[in-house]
């Protein structure tokens, strides 16, 4: 079902007076900023989430706390909103082709389904102009002993499940490949070349009913351990020419599948003089996410319109204009971590990095100047978890890095 424009405001749904109301399915920290900036803008929310204290069910004006295909859930949802949006791609499917039959739904049921699949999703990301990493699907025992020894070594991916580099192992040999293969549970799989990378991108482009597509700048990103770390936008951070095809890739990935919403788009850039380089070019798409994505949190601090204002946007049919950064950012993840009880003992009892209350030191933090510091509201802050985000913003990208680089410090985080 297409969008008509749904107004904020309490201008009433054929004069009775409601507000409108947009859904989300999924309660953890992008429901959360979508939240927030539908609100912002004179919307009430409702998302749907089990956990009786999701980062956004804690915003937001409704929360059902159901199983994502819970019939009366569901039903629920269509009750209170006008439309309705998602926050993770691994919302069910089934519950999107439902929710979609009542109401405008952004992104769309198949566009998700073709992100939750890796196999899927390879196929269409091939058609956007960009290469994707070289790899085998891995269905079968046969289909394992056939792969090409150049695709060795290699990264195994699950299809279905994966993120924050969770359902990955890194296999060197066949042997390990097999071993690799049988501690997934010989679920589907894609085995990746493993790639020569200088640098890892992503651009966030959003796209309305009526094809309008906008984009933000392309950021670069460093993730450690699989889980991503720094986000640095800024003019320069990537090759001019490296940039426009990857924003150009985005595009071409958005319209191939009739999208609508926010998209994010992965791509690696492969070493200069490397034979990988020389055989694919320089950029690599690597994955899509149909929802905004943690590399694009700065565009809350550094862009007059932000990656969630424009889901806000998309969702309720209101005009796309191209979102202007303003200033340069650098965004530092705030992992479970870096809470004194995840510390090494030696760092847990140094008081350099937390407060006495046991938190990291936000003060000190605050006092550099543009700091904008983001929690989630979860509770519990174990290792990996992503617990907030701090965006540094400043009139030039030396000064950013310069003051992130002190934040990253006081908190603990390693330089980069
Ligand atoms: P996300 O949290 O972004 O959804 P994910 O778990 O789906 O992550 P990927 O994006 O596939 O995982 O991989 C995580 C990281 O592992 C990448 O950002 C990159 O640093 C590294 N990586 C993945 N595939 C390759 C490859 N083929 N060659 C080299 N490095 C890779
Ligand atoms: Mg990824």
């Amino acid at each position: 079902m297409s969008s008509p424009v749904l107004l904020p405001g309490a201008t009433g749904l054929n004069g009775s007076g409601q507000q409108t109301t947009l859904g989300v399915m999924g309660g953890g920290q992008l429901g959360r900023m979508f939240v927030q900036a539908a609100q912002a803008m004179g919307y009430f929310t409702v998302v749907l989430d089990p956990d009786v204290i999701s980062p956004a069910g804690l915003v937001s004006h409704y929360h059902i706390k159901t199983d994502y295909l819970d019939e009366q859930g569901l039903t629920q949802l269509l009750q209170r909103c006008a439309a309705v949006t998602t926050e993770f791609e691994n919302v069910p499917a089934a519950a999107l082709v439902t929710l979609g039959a009542a109401r405008p739904a952004a992104p769309s049921a198949d566009a998700v389904a073709i992100a939750q699949d890796r196999i899927k999703e390879k196929a269409h990301l091939a058609r956007s102009g960009v290469p994707v990493a070289p790899y085998a699907v891995i269905e079968s025992a046969a289909q394992l002993t056939a792969v090409a020894d150049d695709l060795l070594p290699g990264i195994l991916k699950t299809a279905r499940l994966g993120y924050d580099g969770k359902g990955q192992v890194r296999v060197s040999s066949r042997a390990d490949l097999v071993a690799a293969w049988d501690a997934l549970k010989n679920v589907p799989c894609v085995l990746e070349q493993m790639l020569p990378l200088v640098a890892e991108c992503s651009v966030i482009v959003a796209r309305g009913w009526d094809g309008t597509c906008v984009n933000f700048a392309p950021q670069r990103n460093l993730h450690r351990a699989g889980i991503l770390a720094v986000t640095e936008a800024f003019d320069g951070n990537l090759p001019a020419q490296l940039a426009e095809k990857a924003v150009q890739a985005a595009k071409n990935i958005a319209e191939e599948l009739n999208y609508v919403g926010v998209l994010c788009v992965e791509f690696f850039v492969l070493q200069e003089g490397s034979p990988e380089r020389a055989r694919l070019g320089g950029l690599v798409v690597n994955e899509m996410a149909p929802r905004p994505h943690n590399s694009g949190h700065y565009t809350l601090d550094a862009c007059d319109l932000s990656q969630f204002d424009l889901q806000v946007r998309t969702l309720a049919g209101l005009p796309l204009v191209q979102p202007r950064q303003h200033s340069a950012a650098v965004m530092l993840n705030l992992l479970g971590d870096l809470w004194p009880e995840n510390l090494p003992e030696h760092a847990a009892s140094d008081p350099a990095h937390m407060t006495a209350r046991g938190t990291p030191r936000w003060q000190q933090v605050l006092a550099l100047p543009g700091v904008h510091l983001h929690l989630y509201g979860k509770l519990k802050a174990s290792k990996g978890r992503k617990m907030g985000h701090l965006t540094v913003t400043a009139a030039t990208p030396e000064q950013a890095r310069t003051t992130a680089l002190a934040a990253a410090e006081i908190l603990g985080i390693a330089p980069f």
